[in-house]
């Protein structure tokens, strides 16, 4: 039976008004899509637990009793409707806060329940807020025979629309017994799930729903995380294998007088091993004939920009221009800064382009952009608007790539009409099952080695008791010439208290380090750009001591003086925006220092952090703890593409193998069959077919 084309209203207990909330609030609207809304976690509904029992590490339990008596409290807007319900030897509170008309209706006084949630303590008593209940004939008619139940996420529009868990519960089973005796067509070719012993996926969207036990929830789980993944795997590897022989990539037939003049004259240092090594790599990619897709990952301070700006002499040795996009201002006008200077010699014609580019500039710029007198542009997004046309456009280079959406990479592949050789670079390290996923179809370079003479930032952790202290020692490291970053957090641009955490902290510190023997500055999102640079300037050239400033000096920034890293409030920090931070400083041939300045009151979680980023300086093996601890989900960037990606069972962080095993797969049989015309593959083709339509082009570039 095929489930794509039913449409879910007219499923016995839905109707137009739920069909309309599932379509808005989960993207659910036929029986298809129902199926494949999966619960994110299960819970033994097997045991009932006595009153007693509970403590506070209980998760979601069931508790069977009576209600013994009900009373509304509070006034009309806060009330609140608490039942005294018990077991038979003790008793709790049942809390409601809203839909209390029902509730007083339903479960009424007398009558006998299983009550199921998490129960919360106060001053020892025991409650639970808003409940699941169910009567006692409910219970017997139950649906889940092994008792291990599923939990759906719900909106809470949703819940407000009695479209709970249970809700969604009862909604899966409707459809599975509206199929009856029927199955569910196979996505998978007979001789995939016969040789790999995969469940039938019939069995497995039943199982996933209704498991019939914790052993045959795992088979149900991973033949669905196994589809999920082959088919991401295999859309992504024919991609880039039509991709390949569609474009014929430009090839850039010789390294000449800007390449060879800068690499023997300009160049202020000798490259490191594995700069050199991914230069080779570049450099067979452009020769090649292929159209390059390189992903380019190094730690921060490893030196990519170098390679960026050999990568675009590449390109002009070639007579092609290019460019450079950078997600901040601040970044692109600090790339254009220090390349005009390394290329100065070479007379490189090169310019800046960003969203406060005065009118005048931009109006010389384009027109000599697209008769290609300018040889490489760096910018912002404001290089991919429409009117921004290139003559020959030959390397475009993405720093920071994760910053970037998908769309935005894909505008800036189609500025050529043969489309330019791409390089995406990241200092956010992402561990190779995360790769795998996101960007399957990317060569990966990596450099894995600092520039010599750096020593290890020192990193420690204190507590904002301590802060005298710290000031002391950063007035000592002043003294010694250095200057130092002082960063407030701001996670929400709109957020105000942290804008006033940041005013009232910049004047303190205005006392603490008092002109004019200290001369300090401050940069934020608020500011216009003009003003953000010329705080950022006066800082690079030395003229100020302190920089106090939010993430918006994460990415990138290059101040090589600069030895002291203060992160306050470091708790409220992912672990990759503490390393980027931590990235600022240590650039130089000082020993530097980030502190992470935190409150004495931590959750663990907030603890473990502050100890990994003591512990390592290693960028994959924080990605790696970050992965764990967080989920792909969170971590900073990935999230655009996981949500492009539409994940719906595959836990990256734990589906490693998995993620292997479905990438073998999709290789072996595209070797086998590179078109899937062969007929035992008809229903891969089909499926791709239907991915492709739907995505349209968000993957042209990923
Ligand atoms: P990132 O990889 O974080 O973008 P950058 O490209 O900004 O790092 O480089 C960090 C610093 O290291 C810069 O000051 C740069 O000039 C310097 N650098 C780059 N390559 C080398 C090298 N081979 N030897 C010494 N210093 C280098
Ligand atoms: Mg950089």
């Amino acid at each position: 039976m095929n489930l794509s084309g039913k449409d879910i209203t007219y499923l016995h207990g839905v109707g137009p008004k739920r069909a309309e909330m599932l379509k808005r609030e989960i993207n659910v609207s036929s029986y298809e899509d129902m199926l494949y809304y999966f619960p994110y976690r299960y819970i033994d509904r097997s045991k009932i637990y006595a009153i007693s029992e509970l403590n506070e590490t209980s998760s979601y339990v069931q508790v069977r009793g009576r209600i013994l008596k009900t009373e509304l409290i509070g006034a009309a807007r806060k009330q609140r409707l608490v039942a005294l319900f018990s077991d038979g030897v003790s008793s709790m509170e049942l809390l409601w806060f809203k839909g209390i008309q029902y509730v007083t209706q339903a479960y009424k006084e007398g009558h006998e329940f299983v009550a199921f949630g998490k129960p919360s303590f106060f001053g020892g008593k025991v409650s639970m807020i808003h409940p699941e209940m169910e009567t006692i004939a409910e219970v017997r008619s139950k649906l889940s025979l092994g008792g291990l139940q599923g939990l759906y996420n719900t909106s809470e529009k949703m819940k407000n629309g009695f479209l709970n868990s249970k809700a969604i519960q009862k909604i899966e089973m409707e459809i599975i017994q509206s199929i009856g005796a029927d199955r569910i067509d196979e996505t998978l070719p007979e001789y995939l799930t016969r040789d790999y012993h995969l469940m039938p996926l019939h069995d497995a969207l039943v199982n996933i729903h209704f498991p019939k036990d914790l052993e045959t929830l795992r088979v149900a789980q991973f033949r669905l995380k196994f589809e999920e993944l082959y088919f991401i795997q295999l859309d992504m590897l024919r991609r880039s294998k039509i991709r390949s022989k569609r474009f014929k990539g430009m090839q850039f037939e010789h390294i000449g007088h800007y390449f060879n003049t800068f690499y023997k004259e300009c160049l202020p240092f000798d490259l490191t091993g594995a700069q050199k090594r991914v230069l080779r790599e570049i450099r067979t990619d452009v020769g090649s004939g292929r159209q390059m897709n390189r992903l380019l990952q190094g730690d921060v301070g490893s030196g990519k920009t170098l390679v960026a700006l050999m990568t675009m002499l590449m390109a002009l040795d070639n007579d092609y221009q290019a460019c450079m996009m950078a997600p901040t201002e601040i970044l692109a006008t600090q790339h254009y800064e220090s390349l005009s200077a390394l290329l100065s010699p070479l007379g490189v014609s090169i310019e800046l382009l960003t969203g406060s580019t005065k009118k005048k500039d931009r109006d010389r710029i384009l027109p000599l952009l697209a008769d290609g007198e300018i040889q490489i542009l760096i910018g912002t997004h404001a290089l991919i608007e429409e009117g921004v046309v290139f003559k020959n456009l030959g390397m475009a280079v993405i720093d920071e790539q994760h910053r970037f959406g998908v769309a935005q990479r894909a505008k800036l592949w189609a500025k050529n009409e043969q489309p330019p050789h791409v390089l995406v670079m990241t200092a956010t390290p992402i561990p190779r099952t995360l790769a795998m996923t996101l960007y399957g179809d990317l060569d990966v370079s990596v450099i894995d080695q600092l520039p010599p003479g750096r020593k290890p930032i020192r990193t420690i952790h204190r507590y904002d008791t301590k802060r005298a202290d710290l000031y002391e020692f950063m007035k000592e490291e002043i003294a010694k010439g250095r200057q130092v970053y002082i960063v407030y957090p701001m996670i929400q641009e709109s957020e105000k208290s942290d804008y006033e955490n940041l005013e009232s902290g910049y004047e303190k510190l205005q006392n603490v380090f008092p002109e004019p023997a200290y001369h300090l500055g401050m940069v934020h999102g608020k500011m216009k750009a003009s003003e953000k640079e010329s705080v950022m300037q006066r800082f690079a050239s030395g003229e100020l001591n302190i920089l106090v400033a939010t993430t918006v000096i994460e990415v990138g920034v290059n101040v090589p003086n600069a030895s002291v890293m203060m992160i306050e409030s470091a708790e409220r920090f992912g672990l990759s925006q503490l390393h980027q931070l931590r990235g600022r400083v240590g650039r130089g041939a000082d020993q530097s220092y980030c502190i992470l300045v935190t409150s004495v009151k931590l959750s663990n979680e907030s603890r473990q952090r502050m100890d990994v980023m003591v512990r390592t300086c290693d960028g994959f093996e924080i990605s790696e703890v970050d992965l764990k601890m967080r989920g792909p989900g969170d971590i900073e960037g990935t999230q655009q593409s996981g949500v492009a990606l539409n994940l719906k069972i595959t836990n990256l962080a734990t589906d490693g193998q998995i993620v292997q095993f479905a990438r073998d797969l999709a290789r072996k049989t595209l070797e086998e069959d590179p078109e899937l015309m062969q007929g035992k593959n008809l229903l891969l083709n089909q499926r791709i077919q239907r991915m492709m339509s739907e995505k349209l082009n968000w993957g042209v570039i990923s």
